[in-house]
């Protein structure tokens, strides 16, 4: 195929992302630090929550040297709600590398740009292509559908030969000519009309594709593997002593790394020897390979009473607390009970 002659798949697709592109702020520039930005956190964020947080982190750190620069305390908060939190710590080592090698100019071309700490194939190929109109596809899930069902592409979705097979059919579709309409029109054709129960019957694609002509479109794409989901309870005492709460700042190599939480038990045993007030648990939170069941209590333990402080742990004040960033479990959990006075004061602003 002759790369300059436009292959009618992807004509079609290029023809109807110009009448059905949704606006999206990120598709108005070529500043490579602000599309990086809008693709890190579209990585596991559907695009209606995404939206704000791309204008408050833009917002708050408008250049690639401000994000270098920032306390990681200040990006987790403003980060807060969005999950997945290796995320930002990522975009932050990243930005410090951009700083230091390369001298504060976003890196221009894909084999630089993967470099980075978490842009993977996909990101980089976004970015190389939408900022600086290199020829190098995007493969994402939405790709996947579209392709395996258009061509009849019968390669295990989940399986490790995937990504090269899917590729290397999305790298040979791509236009020199406009790399970036590509790969925007054939992401926002799988998200919004190649979609997991399509309406084929309003699709200009229906005459060429394979899966509609086989009556295959429900089979495809072949996925076989099905994620293991690891199911955890996590019990959370609120201690209160004086008008301040037992909390700590998680560390390690948890998701939750520099978020902060209330005192954590792994177990509902006998532990404590004061009274204690069940709240609402908040609904079962999922992440992607962890199921995760709260419960949580109120614990209002004696002024004079002399708690020995378990290690990790600290006192501070509710409107400390609330400052600090927390996973969206624990801002489930506090929302769910402003009637407990305490938590009234830590109520979180971005949700
Ligand atoms: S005909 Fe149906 S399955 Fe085929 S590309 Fe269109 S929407 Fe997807």
């Amino acid at each position: 195929m002759q790369k300059s002659s436009i292959h009618p798949f992807s004509a079609t697709i290029m023809a109807w992302y110009t009448d059905h592109q949704r606006e999206l702020p990120w598709r108005q520039t070529k500043d490579p630090y602000a599309i990086w930005l809008s693709e890190i956190i579209l990585q596991q964020t559907r695009v209606a929550q995404g939206l704000p947080y791309y204008e408050r982190l833009l917002t708050a750190f408008p250049t690639v040297r401000d994000l270098a620069e920032a306390p990681e305390a200040s990006l987790l908060r403003l980060w807060q709600g969005l999950g997945y939190y290796s995320r930002a710590r990522n975009l932050q080592k990243a930005a410090q590398l951009v700083m230091r090698d390369f001298n504060g100019s976003f890196p221009q071309t894909y084999d630089d740009i993967i470099t980075l700490p978490g842009v993977g194939p996909y990101t980089a190929a976004a970015i190389a292509s939408f900022a600086f109109d290199e020829a190098k596809a995007v493969v994402d899930g939405n790709v996947f559908r579209v392709l395996s069902r258009v061509f009849g592409v019968e390669t295990d979705i989940a399986s490790s030969a995937a990504r090269g097979v899917f590729t290397e059919l999305a790298q040979s579709l791509i236009p020199t000519e406009d790399p970036a309409g590509f790969n925007q029109a054939i992401m926002e054709f799988g998200a919004l009309q190649c979609t997991p129960s399509p309406d084929c019957s309003i699709c200009p694609l229906r005459i060429s594709c394979a899966a509609f002509k086989e009556k295959r479109v429900n089979e495809l794409p072949i996925k076989s593997k099905k994620t293991k989901v690891k199911e955890i309870e996590m019990n959370y005492l609120i201690i209160e002593q004086n008008g301040l709460l037992l909390v700590r700042e998680r560390v390690g190599n948890s998701i939750w790394k520099g978020l902060w939480e209330f005192y954590l038990m792994e177990d509902q045993a006998d532990w404590l020897p004061y009274s204690r007030k069940a709240l609402k648990s908040p609904p079962v939170h999922l992440l992607s390979h962890r199921k995760i069941k709260c419960e949580a209590w109120h614990v209002q333990v004696p002024d004079n009473f002399a708690l020995a402080i378990p290690e990790g742990y600290r006192w501070m004040s509710p409107s400390e607390f609330e400052s600090k960033g927390k996973p969206v479990l624990l801002l489930n959990l506090i929302t769910d009970n402003l009637d407990c006075p305490i938590l009234q004061d830590i109520s979180p602003t971005y949700l």
